[in-house]
């Protein structure tokens, strides 16, 4: 790869971005964070020459060279030996480096009501191994959830030692609002509220050198599909999903991160307001979006509701879908409206964070080709006199979130690689031979 399309200017920009006076009077904070930089830009870029990563980020040769040397001595890249025309032309190889996909692991973790599911994640992107183990959750405990977890902690540190990696952290998602103190402040669907579930995990067992946190399954789920988007990835993308289990979700990415907010509480587009004055939502409050594009709101609408009592929800969102692809006149309607109401809170939203991509999951993916000409013409006012937003469907399906949690649980990695030790010479070795 002789160019790194769209990455130099942004590169470039972070590389000399720094808080006032202090990774200025600290040249190891400043060192760790351009390490991260060519940590990211080999992630989302492949293999690069030395000097890509010199066009990419301003650096001057030495430095890359010093650089790249510094994160193979903690075993996350590697040289590879390029092929391609201009090698041949030179008459020797080129040297070519790139990131060692599977240093760095993270278990995503998900918790339903009968079992815990984990799945080991490598910072490329690839599953390494899957497994679950039956929970037993009375409403508002955790039951044995903590220990089940560990477990599957133990099991991926196993795996993680069997490849020579290191097992970086534990994300478990979790339905509802989590703060950045990692509590989970409510969950309605286990009747959790204010619950230290890391501080019962670590207590279960799990070492405090893998982090553990706790985020909400569709912020992990937006950060999944944001990363699933072609290069150059949307600024600031708007994810909202709609699941027959947990209602609407949804989560806001700027800058290729979760916008968590002061607190943690940020990103809930579920609960934006669409009219002060109306329904009730589970949150509390009156008129969310949630209240309105919701299983149950847009079930009742479409007549649907006795299917759900008898075949479950889930069965009865399928079988709304059947009957749009029907065309079938009252779901049309239902889906129609759905479309308006969701474009006029994300109208709101686009004045505040100015989206350049909406993505939608879970059920409302299946349904965009209906949502979207009400959304568009909600968003109109906007998005003819400023700029346009463009609504895809999520890539990734009921996989989003796990494949979020792990990406989300890499990223300290990725922003300080220092935090992975150097490999032990004789490892170094072993590897080279
Ligand atoms: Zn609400």
């Amino acid at each position: 790869m002789g160019t790194v399309p769209g990455a130099g200017r942004d590169v470039a920009a972070h590389a000399v971005a720094r808080l006032p006076g202090e990774a200025a009077a600290d040249p190891s904070s400043l060192r760790s964070h351009n390490l991260g930089i060519v940590m990211r830009l080999l992630r989302d870029h492949g293999t690069l020459s030395r000097k890509d990563i010199e066009h990419a980020t301003g650096m001057v040769p030495a430095s890359v060279t010093n650089l790249v040397a510094d994160l193979h001595d903690r075993g996350l890249v590697r040289d590879v030996r390029g092929g391609g025309s201009e090698v041949r032309r030179r008459g020797r190889p080129r040297v070519m480096v790139e990131a060692v996909p599977d240093r760095c692991l993270a278990l995503a973790v998900r918790i339903e009501r009968t079992r815990v599911t984990g799945e080991l994640h490598s910072s490329a992107g690839h599953l390494l191994d899957s497994s679950s183990r039956g929970v037993t959750l009375a409403w508002g405990q955790p039951g044995d959830v903590a220990h089940a977890i560990a477990e599957l902690v133990g099991r991926a540190q196993q795996r993680a030692a069997e490849h020579g990696a290191v097992l970086f952290a534990c994300i478990v998602t979790m339905p509802g609002p989590v703060g950045s103190d990692n509590r989970i402040a409510d969950t309605a669907e286990f009747g959790w509220g204010h619950l230290g579930l890391v501080d019962l995990i670590h207590a279960a067992g799990v070492p405090a050198a893998v982090r553990v946190e706790v985020v909400n399954d569709a912020n992990a789920a937006a950060l999944a599909e944001h990363a699933a988007l072609p290069m150059p990835r949307p600024a600031v993308m708007l994810y909202v999903e709609g699941s027959a289990a947990t209602g609407v979700g949804g989560g806001v990415i700027a800058d290729g991160r979760i916008l968590e907010g002061g607190r943690g509480y940020g990103g809930e587009l579920g609960h934006v307001t669409v009219d002060w004055r109306g329904r009730s939502c589970a949150c509390g409050a009156n008129g969310c979006l949630a209240a309105y594009l919701g299983p149950e709101a847009l079930l009742t609408s479409a007549r649907l509701t006795d299917l759900a009592q008898m075949a479950g929800r889930q069965a009865a969102m399928d079988e709304l879908r059947a009957r749009l692809d029907r065309g079938e006149k009252r779901a049309v309607d239902v889906a129609l409206r759905a479309g308006d109401i969701l474009g006029a809170a994300m109208r709101s939203v686009y004045d505040v964070v100015n989206p350049t991509a909406l993505v939608l999951g879970g059920y409302l993916a299946g349904m965009r080709r209906w949502l979207e000409p009400g959304i568009q013409m909600q968003l109109a006012p906007r998005t003819e006199r400023l700029a346009p937003l463009a609504i895809e469907s999520g890539r990734l399906g009921r996989r989003a979130g796990l494949v979020g949690a792990a990406r989300h649980g890499l990223t300290p990695m990725f922003d300080d690689p220092t935090l992975v030790p150097a490999v032990r010479r004789d490892d170094a070795v072993a590897e080279g031979a």
